[in-house]
């Protein structure tokens, strides 16, 4: 067999629904009242090596691979065994873990919200990672087609809420491929960090970013009410809140929200 650190992890080439295992997972780590790990789903391991349990010396990263080879509805079982086996342990960075390293101990709220937006939309849940040494803060990673999501990367912020917020953004954009592609991606604008001040307004204020800040924040009015409206601007902006409106009240007919 070989060794947990000859395995290479390669993550997002197999597409797999996370909705029930994050909701099952998020559910059981609460009720037991333990920290719940970072998941890594539908990853390439030896066919006889059904997980690699993975710590840090300091506790604070806990990553489980699942091999590709299981079953979507045997992940759970197989997850809670991987959780009580022996950990190998690796340096205090994440090890081969270091680009989706974080020091944020539970993903159990993580997980069950984003099953939760997953049912919400109709869409298949992603791999959701948490990363502190993510260089953007969230992503979502589409196949060629554009159309299916594999993974959400989202940078690890101070504050959790910050973390459903784009959790839920990235999830909406999944939503946006899925269904609508060629609305909302045929001319995408991007930027990076050497654009001019007007392409990055052209950028938020194009169709598919009105539209993933007005559904996170819609998802954010369920959690906490008083939750402020979280712009790429500092202030409220028209588009934005109009757009809410008019999902808030196509989430009140599906019966999601009152
Ligand atoms: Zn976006």
């Amino acid at each position: 067999m070989k060794k947990p650190s000859q395995i290479k992890i390669v993550i997002g080439d197999t597409i797999v629904n996370l909705r029930q295992f994050y909701q099952k997972i998020g559910n059981y780590c609460i009720e037991e009242k333990i920290n719940c790990p970072n998941f890594f789903a539908g990853v390439s391991l030896p066919e006889d090596l059904p997980y690699v349990n993975f710590v840090t010396e300091d506790e604070k990263y806990n990553a489980i691979v699942l091999n590709t080879n299981i079953k979507r509805a045997d992940l759970f079982e197989y997850a809670v065994k991987a959780m009580s086996s022996e950990a190998y342990v690796i340096d205090n960075n994440g090890g081969m873990f270091e680009a989706f390293y974080n020091d944020f101990t539970d993903m159990a709220e993580i997980y069950r919200n984003a099953s939760t937006i997953c049912e919400w939309l109709r869409i298949p849940c992603p791999q959701i990672i948490v990363s502190k040494n993510a260089p953007l803060n969230g992503c979502a990673y589409n196949t060629e087609s554009g159309d299916k999501t594999v993974w959400i990367h989202i940078k690890q912020k101070e504050s959790i809420k910050k973390m459903y917020c784009t959790l839920a953004h990235e999830l909406r954009h999944a939503w946006q491929h899925k269904y609508y592609n060629e609305k909302y991606f045929k001319d995408y604008k991007m930027f990076d960090k050497d654009s001019s001040h007007d392409e990055k307004v052209a950028y938020y204020l194009q169709p598919a970013e009105i539209d993933a800040y007005a559904f996170s924040f819609c998802f954010m009015k369920t959690i906490d009410p008083n939750y402020p409206l979280f712009t790429p601007f500092d202030e409220p902006v028209d588009q934005i809140c109009s757009r809410a409106k008019e999902i808030w009240n196509e989430l009140a007919t599906l019966g999601i929200v009152k």
